[in-house]
């Protein structure tokens, strides 16, 4: 029994060293068996989605979080596909795009959120998409007018979200998600 206990806390902590480095992938999309990892499920999405499309949707199939949805690019950003290794022109694309659905979705209560590169568990770039939650709001934040002015930190993720005149745009932290309705 107490062999059994040990081999399954085995597994949780490979499960866990697993997820918590993304940012050494070596998928490839020209090399499709490179991507059957679970951490690499979203680059298959991008790639099934028809050429042509830059940006697309897709509601999180994670049971647990049944508000959600994911918003990402079909390109493939290096490695890690980190916020700050996109081309400025095509990340504002990606948080307009992003603004505009969540706002379709959830009217003034939306917030996106993008996990910082410590604890992400697909390395597929994907911005979340879901209602804020209030209790949520911290005092790590800076008022931003216009969505080109979000930042792409690299060491932290960041959340945002809209007030009068603009939007709060939260960083500091890894686990952004949180701060959305599961
Ligand atoms: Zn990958
Ligand atoms: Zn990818
Ligand atoms: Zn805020």
């Amino acid at each position: 029994m107490c062999e059994m206990l040990r081999i399954l806390m085995l597994f949780a902590a490979f499960g866990l060293a697993a997820q918590a480095d993304v940012s050494q992938c070596n998928c490839d999309p020209k090399k499709p068996e490179t991507m059957k990892a679970r951490e690499c499920s979203l680059c298959a999405e991008a790639e099934k989605q028809p050429a042509g499309v830059e940006l697309f949707l897709l509601k999180d199939i994670n049971p647990r979080k049944p508000n959600r949805w994911l918003v990402l690019p079909r390109e493939h950003y290096g490695a890690a596909h980190d916020l700050h290794a996109m081309p400025k022109a095509q990340r504002d694309g990606l948080w307009r795009f992003a603004i505009q659905v969540a706002k379709e979705k959830f009217g003034d209560d939306w917030g996106l959120a993008y996990n910082g590169p410590k604890v992400r568990t697909q390395c597929h770039m994907h911005l979340h998409v879901g209602r804020l939650i209030r209790a949520a709001e911290n005092s790590k934040f800076r008022v931003v007018r216009r969505l080109e002015e979000f930042p792409a930190p690299e060491d932290s993720g960041i959340w945002v979200h809209p007030v009068r005149g603009g939007f709060h745009v939260h960083t500091g932290e890894q686990i952004m998600e949180t701060a959305l309705v599961r």
